[in-house]
């Protein structure tokens, strides 16, 4: 048994293809908006969720399956896993992966913690549940940003073959957060645009971490 959990960064290869992930949801005024806009392209995308919005959210859950979308486990109650109890943590994941499974989900349910942020507790928790750890590399820091124009800024800058992005579909989860979600929204509607014209193609996190 590993001690470690895989960390997935990115993807290494050189065919143009890349993730967009979004943290925090389901939220019932944003994520739709995105299901919309990702419906129209035929796009598929991976949500991280957190148990207690899939509560609050289910229609929402049930649409991003129906869809062809991957759900991620992004713990229960989104509490910064550094230096919990292993408990604790364990019931945050465990929990959560139920949930998803209660939509008929089957193979890998990946994780990705909240904040980012692990240690040796939570990883030895991940490891025995044999999960792999999505990170990303291109950051957006889309939950304090209001100007989409920033947001495809750095997105721009950074995206390469084999990349995961960082979204959010949800502005409840984070002190300091911006709630309004609309930069973001403006920001998916331009990537699926222009990235594609640059070859890009979009995969959910399954199918990436195969090339
Ligand atoms: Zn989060």
């Amino acid at each position: 048994m590993a001690l470690f959990p895989k960390f997935i960064y990115k993807v290494k290869t050189t065919d143009k293809v890349i993730a967009l992930t979004f943290d925090d949801g389901p939220n019932p005024d944003f994520t739709e908006k995105i299901l919309d806009i990702f419906k129209e392209k035929g796009i598929k995308a991976t949500f991280f969720t957190t148990g207690r919005s899939i509560e609050k959210n289910k229609n929402i859950v049930q649409r991003m399956i129906s869809e062809g979308h991957e759900l991620g486990n992004h713990s229960y109650s989104h509490i910064n896993l550094i230096f919990k109890k292993k408990k604790v943590i364990l019931d945050e994941i465990v929990r959560t992966d139920k949930l998803i499974r209660e939509f008929g989900v089957k193979g890998d349910i990946h994780f990705r913690p909240p904040y980012g942020r692990i240690l040796l507790t939570a990883a030895s928790v991940l490891a025995t549940l044999n999960k792999k750890v999505i990170m990303w590399n291109v950051p957006t820091k889309d939950y304090k940003e209001n100007d989409p124009e920033i947001i495809l800024k750095r997105i721009y800058k950074r995206v390469k073959p084999g990349s995961i992005i960082v979204l959010h579909d949800s502005g409840l989860d984070r002190p300091g957060k911006i709630i309004d979600r609309n930069a973001t929204i403006i920001a998916v509607k331009q990537i699926i645009n222009k990235l594609p014209k640059k070859g890009y193609k979009f995969k959910t996190i399954s199918e990436l971490i195969k090339y």
